[in-house]
Order: C-alpha cells, then structure tokens, then sequence
C-alpha cells in the first residue's frame, strides 16, 4: 500500500510545524551550538523511534523472522545470512510488527523499491 502523500494544504501545516519546532529548537539551543545540536538530535530520534520503534524491538523482530523464513529472504527464497537483511513493512504506517513484516535481501529490497518508483 502506497503512503499516504500529503496534500497542498497539509504540507503548509507540516511546514509550519518544522517552523515553530526549528524556532523552538533555537530558543533552547540559545548561543550553545552542541545544546541546540544536542535537543536536535534528541528529537530527530524520538520521532524516528515513533516511526519505525527502538533498534532493540527491530532486532529482536528480525531474528524472530529470520528463524520463522528458515533464514531464506521471503522475496526470493534463497538462503540469507541474518546480518545481510532488512525487514520490509507492508504498509509503512502499520509499523515493524510481526503481521506487517518479512525479512528480505538488502538487494531485493532495493529491487522492490525501484519496481514501485521509490527510489
Ligand atoms: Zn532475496
């Protein structure tokens, strides 16, 4: 399923929002170049943990998914060493979770992703 694209109107909002977030971000930061690189980093983290969940989730998912597809990539059925894989979400705003994932090849998620117009 395609991710949802934000509208004309909505990318105003977005816009907005990282506006008053950059402004905050300043305000904080104050002349502290490492504080304001600091809160930055903070909150680029969180929200990406608010995305995609925290590192240790997706590595225990990967390993429970690797055991589950007999270490073979779910794209092309050849072997697939754990370090040598991605997990791929079928709907993106579903999120890493058992149901919405399988494990596949970095090469056939690069495939995949050039078959929808992605990359
Ligand atoms: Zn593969």
């Amino acid at each position: 399923m395609a991710n949802k694209r934000l509208s004309a109107e909505e990318l105003v909002n977005a816009n907005e929002l990282l506006s008053y977030i950059r402004k905050r971000l300043d305000e904080l930061g104050g002349a502290d170049r490492k504080l304001r690189f600091a809160y930055n980093r903070k909150i680029t983290k969180e929200l990406g943990y608010d995305e995609r969940g925290k590192p240790m989730a997706r590595r225990k998912l990967k390993k429970e998914k690797w055991k589950e597809q007999n270490h073979r990539c779910a794209e092309c059925g050849e072997e697939m060493p754990l370090a040598y894989s991605v997990l791929d979400r079928q709907n993106a705003v579903d999120g890493y979770t058992k149901n919405n994932t399988r494990l596949i090849h970095p090469d056939c998620d690069y495939k995949n992703q050039a078959a929808k117009g992605y990359t």
